[in-house]
Order: structure tokens, then sequence, then C-alpha cells
């Protein structure tokens, strides 16, 4: 039996689907023991209750307004004195910007291990772990000492929230200074319908999509199935849309029920970020183009006259 923490994050005032996973994560690692969760920033107690009817048996909130926005070093100071505080065995991230970023910090600073991008969690605390650009599964055993865990979004299944359940919510005075950056305005870049990294259906467009225009097509797809729409590296170098679409080795990663890959060849480094899709379907012209490979389904045939027939159809759904 263990003590967990959980890290949640909020965005735009909303949890996110993440911490939800993480929090189903810790509760499986705790097995039986104490899941515990910190929130930061003005709504925390809101939040709270949510945290609450998913299994946190206490929520830190640290409402200060130095952790409106992430800073590293505002993030680190705090969740080193929410550690020093709710003294857990492991904590427990989303595998997302602030995870990716605070966990390592933190980890290093306290002396604790890191598990990163974990995918599952099996029997006598095996973490599962995607490695080499997805190309093989590692496992890796929590042995002694304490460790960091960051889940990969969209892998763990959230466990139903249960309303009769409330977490103890414990508001902490955090103190944060010495701090080397500020954030003074965050510009969204993209349109923000749905957060491509917890998207559960993904539209995305390559090189064969050939113009920033070309991207409306996919854009009418999305917008019928509540998708978000991503990108190869390729559509993005070419100018076509912003880097903040791009999955891959160096973009995004991805895990979504349905990927629609539309003129995208399959390069590993693209493979990389969207092969643990659940269902994949690629509309490509050329039948040799690798991204078959991994597709569960595949059309051949031209991106333009595809997509606006697929469109038509769920349309009608
Ligand atoms: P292309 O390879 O040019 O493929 C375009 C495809 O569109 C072709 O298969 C073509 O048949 C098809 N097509 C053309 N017209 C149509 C049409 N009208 N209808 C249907 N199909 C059509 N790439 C990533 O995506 N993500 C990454 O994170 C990433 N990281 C990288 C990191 C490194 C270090 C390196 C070296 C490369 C990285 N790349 C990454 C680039 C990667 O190697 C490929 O160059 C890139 O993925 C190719 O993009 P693409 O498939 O859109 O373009």
């Amino acid at each position: 039996m263990k003590k967990v923490l959980v890290l949640a994050e909020a965005r735009d005032g909303q949890l996110r689907n993440v911490s939800l996973e993480a929090l189903a994560a810790a509760s499986t690692l705790a097995d039986g023991g104490e899941v515990t969760a910190a929130v930061f920033g003005s709504n925390a107690a809101e939040l709270a209750a949510t945290l609450g009817q998913h299994g946190a048996s206490t929520v830190y909130t640290a409402d200060h307004s130095a952790l409106a926005q992430y800073t590293p070093d505002a993030y680190t100071q705090a969740l080193v004195q929410l550690i020093e505080l709710a003294n857990p065995d492991a904590v427990v991230l989303g595998h997302t910007a602030i995870g990716r970023d605070v966990a390592p910090r933190v980890a290093a600073r306290l002396g604790y291990g890191l598990v990163s991008d974990v995918t599952s969690l099996e029997a006598g605390e095996v973490f599962v772990r995607p490695i080499y650009a997805g190309k093989a599964i590692q496992q890796r055993k929590f042995v002694d000492g304490k460790t960091f865990v960051t889940i990969r979004p969209n892998n763990i299944a959230i466990g139903a929230a249960d309303a009769s359940k409330t977490a103890t919510v414990v508001p902490v005075e955090l103190e944060i200074k010495d701090l080397r950056s500020i954030v003074k305005e965050v510009v969204r870049k993209t349109s923000g319908k749905v957060d491509l990294s917890e998207a559960k259906v993904i539209i995305s467009g390559g090189r064969g999509v050939k113009s920033a225009e070309g991207f409306n097509t996919l854009n009418e797809l999305a917008d019928v199935l509540g998708a978000a729409v991503g990108a190869s590296r390729g559509a993005c170098d070419a100018d076509y849309c912003d880097y903040s679409m791009q999955i891959g080795q160096t973009g995004k990663v991805v895990t979504p029920d349905l990927y629609i890959a539309c003129g995208i060849s399959g390069a590993i480094q693209h493979l990389a970020g969207m092969s643990s899709s659940k269902v994949i379907v690629a509309i490509n012209k050329d039948p040799e183009a690798p991204i078959f490979q991994v597709a569960d389904y595949g059309i051949v045939g031209d991106l333009f006259e595809v997509v606006p027939l697929l469109t038509a159809e769920f349309k009608k759904v």
C-alpha cells in the first residue's frame, strides 16, 4: 500500500482529462493506500470536488498568483513544498508539457526516481512505456525509493465519478520567491476547439493537403466529428499550419480512439506520435505509402475527393 499524490492540471478552469487518468493510475499504484491530489490556481476548490469524486481523499489547493500560469520556477518550488507536506511514496502527473517539464526537475531536486510516458500499469507495480519512438515497449518496476510517474494522455481508463465521495480540501500557503521568469500574457495560436493531446478523434493532414486552404477540407470533417486537427511536420514545414499542430517524434504524442491521416506518407518520425492510436484510417493516393502498414483501414485515393465524401456521410448520422 502506497501513498500517492497526483498533481492535477486545469485549463480554462476545467480539469484536464489526463489528470483524472493520473488519479486512476494513482489508485492502482496505491493498491488500497491513500490517493491525494494537488491543484494550483484560483478556482482550485471547485476542481477539488471533481477530484474527490474520482478517488482523491485529500486535495491540497494552492491559490497563489505565481501559479496562475505555469513557470518552471514557481511550479518546482510549489511542488517541492507540497511533497514535503504530503510525504507521498509516488507522485503521478500527466505526460503533458507541464508534467514533462516539472516532474524531472522536482525528481532530481528531491532524489526521487522518474518513470515517464507511461501507457499502462500492470500488477506488481510494473510500468509499461513505449521507447525508441514506439518501436519497443519497456516494462519498468518500482523496486524501492520514491518515484515520479508521468502518464501519456488517453491511455488509462477513467473510473466513473462517485457523487457520494468527497475529498478533504486543504488550502496550503506556499512560499514562492526569487522567480526568474513570470508570464505576462498567454497568446494561443491554435483555435483550440479540441485539445489535440486529449482528443478522441484527430483528423491529421500532411504535405498532400498542399496548402493552408487545403486544411479547410479537414476542418470541415473535424467540425462534423467534434475532432481536433493535427498535422505532419511536412505540412508544418511547408507553412500550411502551425507547429503547435505537429504530431510525431518532435511534436505531440497522441492516442485518440480514431486517427484519420490525410496525405501523410507515414515517416517513422510521424508514426512515433500516433501509432498507438486505437483505430487508424489512412487516406493516400499512393498505395505504397508506409502509413498503410500501420493503418487499420486504408483508402487509396485523392483526399480532396475522399474527405468531402466522408464529411457528407457523417453529416447524415
Ligand atoms: P510527405 O512525405 O511528402 O508525404 C505526403 C504524402 O501525401 C505522400 O504519401 C503522397 O502520396 C500523399 N499525397 C499527395 N497528394 C495527395 C492527395 N491529393 N491525396 C492523398 N494523398 C496525397 N515528421 C512528423 O510528421 N512529425 C515529427 O515529429 C517529425 N519529427 C522529425 C524529427 C527528425 C529528427 C526528422 C529528421 C524528421 C522528422 N519528421 C517528422 C519529418 C518526417 O521524416 C517526414 O519528412 C514528414 O513526416 C513527412 O511529412 P508528410 O508525410 O506530410 O509528407
